[in-house]
């Protein structure tokens, strides 16, 4: 029986989210650090390598299940940039504002129906190191980006994410509205769909 999953980041806002998730099956989530576990290098090409290696990482290092997440932001017009570079597209140490400046200059000649996009998210569950099948959840939100940014809820590329179905740019959505409509929300809603049975077979 499982009672701690070990998570592979250090984010609080993941960290409650999934412990919300996992405390109606009794099991607690607890950050990686708490086992003085350092970040894997992210050496995959795809965001479903990329959360692989991370929850394989974590898991080695605990002997605990572990749970990854990998997300990133896909342009057509950029053959797919930054994708799994999104966090660092405008460089290591760059912030969310150097980063969305960059993708503005990027698409400063692409015109408005040329600019479609979509915001990933690939959730990974592996019950251990050599766990031949992991749990993947897969989430993708379709939009485009915006000439100029708007609102100022959310992070990342946010402002510059324009939601056709509400008008509005993510980062004007509440974090409720967002959760609906998200990559994160849909491969979270998987998950919890898929998890139940799943730890079973455990
Ligand atoms: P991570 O998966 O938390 O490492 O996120 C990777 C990067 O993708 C973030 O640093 C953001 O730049 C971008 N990103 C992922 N999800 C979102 C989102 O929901 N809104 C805006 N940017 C996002």
């Amino acid at each position: 029986m499982i009672e701690t999953i070990v998570l592979a980041s250090g984010n609080r806002g993941k960290l409650k989210e999934f412990n919300e998730i996992f405390a109606p099956l009794q099991i607690e989530v607890k950050p990686q650090s708490d086992f003085a576990v350092q970040d894997a290098d992210e050496t995959g090409l795809s965001f479903v390598e990329n959360a692989i290696i991370k929850a394989r990482h974590a898991a080695r290092m605990t002997g605990l299940p572990a749970l990854a997440d990998d997300s990133g932001l896909e342009v057509d017009a950029l053959n797919g940039a930054p994708g799994i570079y999104s966090a660092r597209y405008a460089g290591e140490g760059c912030g969310d504002n150097e980063n969305n400046a960059k993708l503005l200059q990027a698409l400063a000649q692409v015109p408005d129906d040329k600019r479609t996009a979509r915001f990933q998210c690939v959730l990974v569950f592996m019950r251990h190191a050599e766990d031949p099948t992991p749990l993947i959840c897969q989430g993708s939100w379709e939009g485009r980006i915006l000439t100029d940014a708007r609102g100022h809820n959310g992070f990342g590329y946010d402002p510059l994410f324009l939601v056709p179905e509400t008008g509005c740019a993510s980062a004007e959505l509440s974090p409720e509205q967002k959760q609906q409509y998200s990559h994160r929300g849909q491969a979270v809603r998987q998950f919890i769909n898929a998890i139940g049975p799943w730890l079973k077979h455990t």
